[in-house]
């Protein structure tokens, strides 16, 4: 196996073939988007469906499409001219929203869907989906002190409802495309990845987000509290966004995970009272804990097992969590601070 530690995107030959980003106006694709152009591919087309004003980032030199992707005219729209297409388009969010929207969740089967077939007609040589740890078994994941989760931990299935199933699914979807029409495909399962110019309120946001949000709020307020969802014993890996691009790339770019769904995520497992003594830490205060049994937490235990990835890419996702979340307060904070002041948020 080839060394690629320190040379993420050099294995994608051309530099001036058209890369397709799907759900860029959102966290991970946005930063995606920047780390190709950064990385000097000139050719980047990202595409939402959300207006330009709402998208996250926009990157310099990448063209902008607004389009619907579960509709297969615009996925043809989309893919044409791609030498490569990633799918990290979906409907989705925290737990309070993945437990409560549990179709708005599956309906993004048809992203996939026709983003792979529109793909794959228009001779794309590498198409990447982004699944997630939620595509686990959740009978593994009842103990705070769970055992990390291997890749063949997703059968036999018993995934998150709605969303996880969907992820399943469409890794299936993948597979077949490379098995039956010889399409190079990548899945990657994301672990709760977080940073800068992600969804930090509104109700889609992650508990990383909501924890700096809610530690910038008290302090502004003087409210001396915070309200955490669960009982705060609940486990989990948090993977810095850098992190998680590069993997994107590095996977991408891999024979050998052709087809063959991985883990990226970090492997540093904290609780959530834990991530919330992180972020207190960081804003310099303490806060009194109050706990609401009553809203969505998700299973109790998840870590990512990097077994797979160290033994082909011989790395993995390494950033400290107090130093990815101090950038993610910075950015959260600032941002706060921008709406408060009732000026336009240049995200
Ligand atoms: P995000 O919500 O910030 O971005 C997703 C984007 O997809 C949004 O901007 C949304 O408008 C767009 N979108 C939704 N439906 C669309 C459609 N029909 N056509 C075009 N665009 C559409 O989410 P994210 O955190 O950047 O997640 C990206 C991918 O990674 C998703 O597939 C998600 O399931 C997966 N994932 C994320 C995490 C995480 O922790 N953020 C964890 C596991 C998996």
């Amino acid at each position: 196996m080839e060394e690629v530690k320190g040379a993420p995107s050099g294995a994608a030959a051309d530099k001036n073939g058209l890369i397709v980003i799907a759900g860029a106006g959102g966290f991970i694709a946005g930063a995606l988007a920047r780390y190709f152009r950064e990385r000097g591919f000139t050719w980047v087309r990202a595409i939402d469906k959300k207006p330009l004003d709402e998208w996250y980032q926009r990157v310099p030199g990448v063209e902008n499409l607004c389009l619907d992707l579960s509709d297969s005219k615009n996925c043809e729209r989309a893919c044409e001219g791609a030498t490569e297409v990633y799918d990290l388009a979906a409907d989705m969010g925290g737990m309070g929203f993945i437990e409560r929207f549990r179709i708005e969740c599956l309906r993004s089967v048809l992203i996939n869907t026709h983003l792979i077939e529109a793909a794959w007609r228009a001779g794309a040589q590498r198409y990447f989906f982004s699944s997630s740890a939620c595509a686990y078994n959740t009978e593994l994941q009842k103990d705070p002190q769970v055992r990390a989760l291997k890749e063949s931990d997703a059968y036999p299935a018993m995934a998150e409802r709605g969303y996880g199933w969907e992820k399943l699914f469409s890794e299936m979807v993948c597979q077949e495309y490379w098995a039956e029409r010889g399409m190079k495909t990548f899945v990657a399962r994301f672990h709760n990845v977080y940073g800068p110019h992600g969804t930090w309120d509104g109700g889609r946001e992650k508990a990383p987000a909501a924890i700096c949000r809610k530690v910038i709020e008290a302090k502004d307020t003087g409210s001396g509290k915070i309200m955490i969802w669960g009982d705060g014993t609940a486990t989990r890996s948090f993977m810095f966004i850098d992190d998680c691009v590069e993997g994107i790339d590095m996977i991408t770019h891999t024979e050998a995970l052709v087809a063959r769904p991985i883990n990226l995520g970090s492997s540093e497992l904290v609780s959530v009272n834990q991530l919330v003594d992180i972020v207190e830490q960081i804003a310099g205060v303490r806060l009194h804990r109050e706990y609401d049994l009553t809203a969505p937490r998700g299973v109790a235990g998840r870590n990512s097992d990097n077994t797979l990835i160290k033994s082909i890419l011989h790395w993995e996702p390494s950033t400290p969590l107090r130093q990815g979340m101090a950038k993610t307060y910075a950015w959260i904070a600032q941002q706060y601070a921008l709406r408060k002041a009732h000026k336009h948020v240049v995200r």
